[in-house]
């Protein structure tokens, strides 16, 4: 629909204008440095920050009745800069003009409901929300609009002719800053920081396809982000990762997302999100935390976060039930199939112990809950997953190992609903799908496949067949004849297919009646 064909009540608040002001703020000191420059950590004090608009009363004179119907007709509304996590505007960046805003095609993604069978296997009415319909598959995508948004902004302000944009990852990080930073290729090169082997080969062409530097280093996710914080430190780079806190906007859509979906009733809902740099679940947190102080949400759903206990630092934190006692180890990671999410010193973790306190006062009671999971549970999640309808990742199975998890220690009850992130797609994590397939798993996995979930395709080659068609030199005459037969009837033996009787009257279908 085009602006003026909306109501009255509503084409003023339809596009909206960069009215807030923003500044960084530190977790620690409470620092507010100004966001005219990026910054990663606090110039003061070394902490982690947030970002945070100042300047709230265009939000604040709005009701959240207003503001529902104003993101419904947004809905409707096409117009290249709000088609993406912008639809939400006001909450997340409002001060980025339109006309700075990337649009690759991000957020707006599926919730799909699960089929009878799942909900049978939980013992739950669920929802699956497919991030992996992202742009470059993943839920990171979000964030990267937001802080692309925001570079391309900042670049042409200060009429900048070259940046480079760096980024460590455990593959989808890397694979959506090259993505993003290829559109914005006239002043971004891009460089992204992998450990060398750990990550699957589809993550690994994603930053090569997009033209990005791609790096190796010997060693695990942990220690290529040590590598890339001392980057930004002593030279003149964009840091891509989630201590970047304009990707955490972004990544905020995704419960405004959910909140819209659900028609704003969010009461009865659990939404289940993989942990491994914690950026995610900081920024799912943060989102509905908004969306309940604007008023547009009048509850705060529970959120349960799941970690793998081959890297469950989180887990462990919040194992000890007394805040006063709590005390943050870092862990030493062991191979897990939820790769994307092994990490053992999450960079997020002071913004997710602040934010899990706020969300909690906010809802009267405790909202927020850390589950673990073992890699077999992880696993055959995924694969029953997506023998029913699904195109769950590893970490999409770990979502609904957590669901199971939390609905057998009683975090969910009956009547509630699950909203599953799930945060990449299949795709990327084949490599796991065949191991599982094959039962190649290295014994550190501890993984064994179930039998009845394997599968593996069947390589049809009759005995009585000598020749068979090839590229360029096809059967021909009686030789395709006898190919087609002899294939036909070995297919029709391993199918078990029963043979229709010519003479019995059971017509085969669209013979036509005499
Ligand atoms: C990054 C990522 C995660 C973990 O998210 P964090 O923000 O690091 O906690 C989970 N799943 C996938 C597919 C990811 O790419
Ligand atoms: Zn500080």
């Amino acid at each position: 629909m085009r602006p003026e064909q909306f109501p009255e009540e509503i084409r003023a608040y339809l596009l909206p204008e960069p009215k807030g002001e923003m500044v960084y703020r530190c977790l620690d000191c409470g620092h507010e440095p100004d966001i005219a420059r990026l910054l990663y950590t606090c110039p003061r004090c070394g902490g982690v920050l947030l970002l945070h608009n100042k300047k709230r009363d265009f939000i604040n004179a709005i009701s959240g009745e207003k503001w529902r119907d104003i993101f419904d007709y947004r809905r409707m509304l096409n117009h290249s800069a709000l088609n993406g996590i912008f639809r939400y505007y006001e909450f997340i960046a409002p001060i980025i003009p339109l006309d700075r805003i990337i649009y690759l095609g991000e957020g707006h993604t599926p919730i799909v409901e699960a089929n009878h069978s799942l909900k049978e296997e939980v013992g739950l009415d669920f929802y699956f929300k497919n991030d992996g319909l992202n742009p470059s598959a993943s839920f990171k995508d979000r964030g990267m609009a937001c802080a692309l948004s925001y570079i391309n902004y900042l670049a042409k302000k200060e009429k900048m002719t070259s940046l480079l944009s760096i980024c460590a990852s455990t593959g989808d990080t890397s694979a959506s800053a090259a993505l993003y930073a290829s559109y914005l290729e006239e002043f971004l090169k891009s460089a992204v920081i992998l450990p060398h082997g750990k990550v699957t080969p589809q993550q690994l062409a994603q930053p090569l396809g997009s033209g990005a530097t791609v790096l190796e280093i010997p060693g695990v996710f942990d220690d290529c982000m040590k590598i890339v914080e001392a980057l930004a430190e002593h030279y003149n780079v964009a840091l891509l990762n989630s201590k970047n806190s304009w990707r955490i906007l972004g990544q905020e859509s995704f419960s405004y997302e959910i909140a819209q979906d659900f028609d704003y009733e969010v009461k009865d809902k659990a939404v289940v999100v993989p942990i491994g740099n914690a950026g995610n679940i900081t920024a799912v947190m943060s989102g509905f935390l908004k969306f309940f102080e604007g008023g547009v949400i009048d509850h705060l759903p529970k959120i349960i976060g799941v970690q793998s206990e081959h890297a469950d630092p989180v887990y462990r934190y919040y194992l000890e039930d007394n805040p006063e006692k709590r005390r943050f180890e870092p862990v030493s990671v062991r191979p897990s199939v939820a790769q994307a999410a092994m990490i053992g010193n999450p960079v997020s973790m002071p913004r997710v112990i602040r934010l899990v306190e706020a969300y909690n006062r906010a809802a009267g009671e405790k909202r927020i809950f850390v589950v673990q999971v073992s890699e077999q549970e992880i696993m055959d999640a995924m694969i029953i997953a997506n023998r029913n309808g699904n195109i769950a990742c590893t970490q999409g199975g770990e979502s609904l190992a957590g669901l199971k998890k939390a609905v057998r220690v009683g975090y969910i009850g009956p009547g509630e609903i699950g909203v599953l992130d799930s945060t990449a797609h299949i795709l990327k994590f084949a490599m796991f799908q065949d191991m599982y397939f094959n039962d190649s798993f290295s014994p550190e996995f501890n993984i064994r496949p179930r039998p009845e979930l394997r599968n593996a395709p069947i390589l049809v080659k009759p005995k009585g067949v000598k020749k068979f068609p090839r590229p360029g030199m096809p059967l021909k005459g009686k030789d395709m004849k006898r190919f087609v037969e002899a294939m036909a009837s070995e297919i029709a033996k391993i199918l078990g297919l029963e043979p229709i009787r010519k003479d019995s009257g059971e017509k085969v279908t669209g013979s036509p009646k005499k």
